[in-house]
């Protein structure tokens, strides 16, 4: 069944670490091998076997719409025949920055770069360069990308692996990495207080999509950007995950709370490598050339890349109610996938703020990364095999959130919860 996969993978382990590009896609936390895919198509993957899976993955979130939509295809199309990357600027560049921050909160000056990684590394370099202070407070089990001082206690693949010490990150470095777990307030009001006046930062996936989705108890975020304001410290969301994703203008707008820098990722290039970070004009007025925080990109605002997340992005401005739909669909499966589990007598918790949602197999609360990780994470494993086998690709690791797409249809929803009740009454 995974004849042509199962070859790939030997073939790819000759010349790639591991045999993939990123250590997510390797099934290193449920087992077995990756299955190599060469297709997608609205809510499905096809493999190299033929095989066809509905996607909750959706290229780890980008694909709002489904894949391969055809605006976007069609725009990638007509632009790539102009050229692949001037290294000059553009005009449409202009017009994505002016996109976002008609759509997005607290945007007034965006930097394009192309990966999630870049976009969070800038953010905190110029928030370290905007108040003169070193460290900065992050969360137990949120990812940031693998720049070095992300790589203390970080999700998603770190945390998929159980790497408790990342070799090759500097103790220089790591010491100005502060931890606190996520949803408790008072760690942070600790740290600020041992470190009064060298924070530089507290930068948070407002919905955390890295440990599972794993949402802020009401009045932490709040609590968070009080802090910020007294203590003069720069308050950076990470809305790699939820930016275009939970609203339109992301958790800033779902969930009410202003920040003062902001992260963007895969989203905004609707598949193709980008991200931004962009936020208050009086800091990122700190930005070379304006000021002095250096940063920069070859590719920065790479034509192709950005009419791709410029369509998408503009399709998700025009058509708010694609947002009502995909919070239905997903809202539809967290109900259904319960009701099946507690017909059944297994505990679960599950999470879910709108197209995002994670299914724990325990009967505790999920609010942090040790309760996640206090898990079923073995039942976890064993249900992803049985769904694979069955045609549904969820994320190989329980550390991760699931992302719907809108292409998904309600039949894959009911085909989803049915598997579900058929792998449990076995
Ligand atoms: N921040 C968050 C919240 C993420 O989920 C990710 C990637 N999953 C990143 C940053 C890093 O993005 P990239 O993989 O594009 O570097």
């Amino acid at each position: 069944m995974y004849t042509r996969s199962s070859a790939l993978f030997s073939r790819a382990q000759q010349s790639i670490p591991g045999g993939v590009n990123s250590p997510v896609r390797a099934f290193k936390s449920v087992g077995g091998e990756p299955i190599f895919m060469v297709k997608g198509k609205g809510a499905y993957l096809y493999d190299a076997d033929g095989n066809q899976y509905i996607d909750y993955i959706a290229s780890w979130g980008p694909l709002i719409l489904g894949h391969a939509y055809e605006p976007v295809i069609k725009a990638i199309q007509q632009k790539v025949l102009d050229g692949t990357s001037f290294g000059a600027p553009t005009e449409l560049e202009i017009e994505m920055a002016e996109l976002i921050k008609s759509m997005a909160p607290n945007v007034d000056l965006i930097r394009m770069v192309s990966s999630g990684t870049e976009a969070c590394m800038s953010a905190i370099r110029v928030a370290r360069g905007y108040t003169g202070r070193n460290k900065f407070i992050k969360f137990d089990g949120c990812y940031h990308g693998h720049a070095d001082a992300f790589l203390v206690k970080a999700g998603s693949g770190v945390a998929t692996l159980d790497i408790q010490q990342v070799p090759g990150i500097s103790e220089a470095v790591a010491q100005d990495t502060l931890v606190a777990a996520y949803n408790d307030l008072d760690a942070v009001q600790q740290l600020v207080k041992e470190h009064k006046g060298t924070i530089a930062a507290i930068i948070i996936e407002p919905v955390a999509g890295n440990m599972g989705c794993i949402l802020p108890k009401p009045g932490f975020l709040e609590g968070i950007r009080k802090i910020c304001d007294e203590e003069g410290i720069v308050l950076i969301f990470d809305e790699v995950m939820t930016g275009f994703r939970l609203s339109a203008g992301g958790a800033q707008q779902t969930l009410n709370i202003n920040a003062d820098l902001v992260t963007y990722g895969k989203v905004i290039g609707a598949g193709m490598p980008v991200g931004a970070f962009g936020g208050k004009k009086e800091i990122m007025e700190s930005v070379a050339p304006l000021g002095k925080v250096y940063q920069a990109g070859t590719l920065s605002g790479n034509p192709v890349a950005m009419i791709a997340g410029y369509t998408l992005l503009k399709e998700l401005k025009e058509n708010p109610s694609i947002y009502k739909e995909l919070e239905e669909k997903t809202a539809y499966l967290a109900k259904g996938l319960g009701e099946v589990l507690t017909k059944v007598g297994q505990a679960h918790t599950i999470n879910q703020l709108g197209s995002m949602i994670s299914v724990h197999f325990a009967s505790h609360a999920i609010t942090d990364f040790s309760t996640a990780a206090a898990a079923d994470i073995s039942l976890f494993k064993a249900y992803f095999h049985f769904l694979l086998s069955k045609g549904v690709y969820l994320p190989p690791s329980p550390f991760e959130s699931w992302f719907l797409n809108n292409a998904l249809s309600y039949a894959d929803l009911d085909k989803t919860i049915q598997l579900t009740e058929e792998f449990f009454q076995k």
